[in-house]
């Protein structure tokens, strides 16, 4: 009788009581480890897995968090990956969440007891990031702020034809903008635009000048558009507003993109309002900044679509982090040398070539990505293994993310922090040894 597998599967309500297993429930739910227990309960039944081993084969089937989003390698030389969460928040930036994820002052004033204005903290550090911003609010992304500019100066939007543009995953721009009402203005042609054009489309119902930047692709040729600059010099008296959607949300601008716009100096040419993404090549959370004149971000403000596109005091807490803290991983990985990540890749190969795997350095070429500088690579540097590795090393703990180029898997060092070298070789040497 005791042959009958059923009879020696160990009940739920055993296990659960199990002191690692009830430390589990308490920290993950007890949802989720009733689930696992079901699982090694069938393994069990089936004969896969002796009955004494029934908790640590829970143990091991439970997620680290009672989230099943799991931290993931990316070695994609991407730097801004949209499926990959797009930037890493520095470990500052996710202390900051963990401090406000529970109960805290991101309205109240705590010296008078009173209602604070929200985020005030993050807001005055944006604009302490760009002192050419009068004043800034922050919104759940990018493509909110468009909406909300859009919605609250709407009628009749000024566009060039060549801006209208599509980000990515079906997302364009000039649909955003009529979902919200406003009807579009477009300007110029394909490949040129010029500051009469504008001036020209510009009547009682102009509610803005709007640029974007075509972040994800380059016209060349015959080309020609209006830099903000001249565009802002152009509408001078005219009482239209010109906002400038940057998208990158770089604050500065960086040696390494030189073509990239960046906030401070859009606002500085003459842009009344700049909008950007925060996890972007800012390195922060998700967020749609908008910063300028500050009569313009007050209507935003008051705008009760403002009130549905706010965000949390998470994200708040985020930003914040971002900009007064250390460098965010994004901008060490944009400003990384090229010799130490050659170094990093030769100490990587070398390390698995030892194990008996067929690794090599290489040179590579990381991007920006996130729809960020198209035509720049970054100079990189890989470790080179056989293409079988991407599929296994995908579905490895860590999960680590390549790219193939011909017959090889490629990983990518300038999208991955060196303190992440150690596992990522541990991760591959798991996946060989599965092998063999
Ligand atoms: C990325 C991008 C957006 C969209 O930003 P989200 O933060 O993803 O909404 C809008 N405009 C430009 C120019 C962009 O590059």
């Amino acid at each position: 009788m005791s042959d009958d597998p059923r009879r020696q599967v160990p009940r739920t309500d055993t296990l659960l009581a199990d002191p690692e297993l009830a430390d589990a429930s308490a920290r993950l739910g007890r949802e989720l480890v009733k689930a696992a227990v079901q699982d090694v309960q069938q393994r069990i039944r089936d004969g896969a897995l002796a009955p004494v081993d029934a908790v640590p084969a829970v143990l091991s089937a439970l997620p680290t968090t009672a989230s099943s989003l799991r931290p993931v390698f990316n070695a994609t030389g991407v730097l801004v990956h949209t499926n990959l969460g797009r930037s890493p928040l520095s470990p500052a930036a996710v202390e900051a969440v963990a401090a406000a994820g529970g109960t805290t002052d991101v309205e109240l004033d705590l010296a008078t007891g009173r209602r604070g204005p929200r985020g005030a903290a993050a807001l005055a550090a944006l604009q302490a990031a760009v002192p050419a911003a009068e004043a800034a609010l922050v919104v759940n992304n990018c493509a909110a702020a468009l909406a909300l500019v859009a919605t609250a100066l709407g009628g009749e939007l000024v566009v060039a034809r060549g801006e209208l543009v599509e980000i990515g995953d079906g997302f364009r721009i000039p649909e955003l903008l009529e979902a919200t009402g406003a009807r579009l203005r477009e300007v110029g042609t394909t490949n040129r635009v010029t500051l009469d054009d504008y001036l020209r489309a510009l009547g009682p119902d102009t509610g803005a000048v709007v640029k974007v930047h075509p972040s994800n692709f380059v016209v060349r040729g015959f080309t020609r558009a209006v830099p903000v600059a001249e565009l802002a010099a152009g509408l001078t008296g005219r009482g239209v507003p010109l906002v400038a959607d940057v998208g990158s949300g770089l604050l500065r601008p960086h040696p390494v993109l030189p073509d990239e716009p960046d906030l401070q100096t859009t606002l500085a040419d003459g842009a009344d309002l700049v909008l950007a993404s925060g996890d972007k090549l800012l390195g922060g959370p998700q967020a749609g900044l908008v910063l300028g004149r500050a009569d313009l971000v007050q209507r935003l403000r008051r705008h009760p679509l403002y009130r549905a596109l706010r965000v949390d005091k998470t994200t708040l807490a985020a930003l914040e982090a971002t900009l007064r803290g250390p460098q965010p991983p994004v901008q060490q990985m944009l400003g990384a040398d090229v010799a130490d990540l050659r170094s990093r890749a030769e100490a990587l190969a070398a390390r698995l070539a030892a194990a008996g795997l067929d690794a090599v350095a290489v040179d590579s070429e990381a991007r920006v990505g996130g729809g960020g500088a198209p035509e720049h690579p970054l100079p990189s540097a890989a470790v080179s293994l056989p293409a079988a590795f991407a599929g296994p090393l995908r579905a490895g703990r860590p999960p680590v993310v390549g790219y193939l180029a011909g017959d090889r898997t490629l990983l990518d060092l300038r999208s991955l922090p060196p303190s992440d070298d150690g596992t990522l070789a541990a991760a591959v040497l798991e996946v060989a040894r599965r092998w063999t």
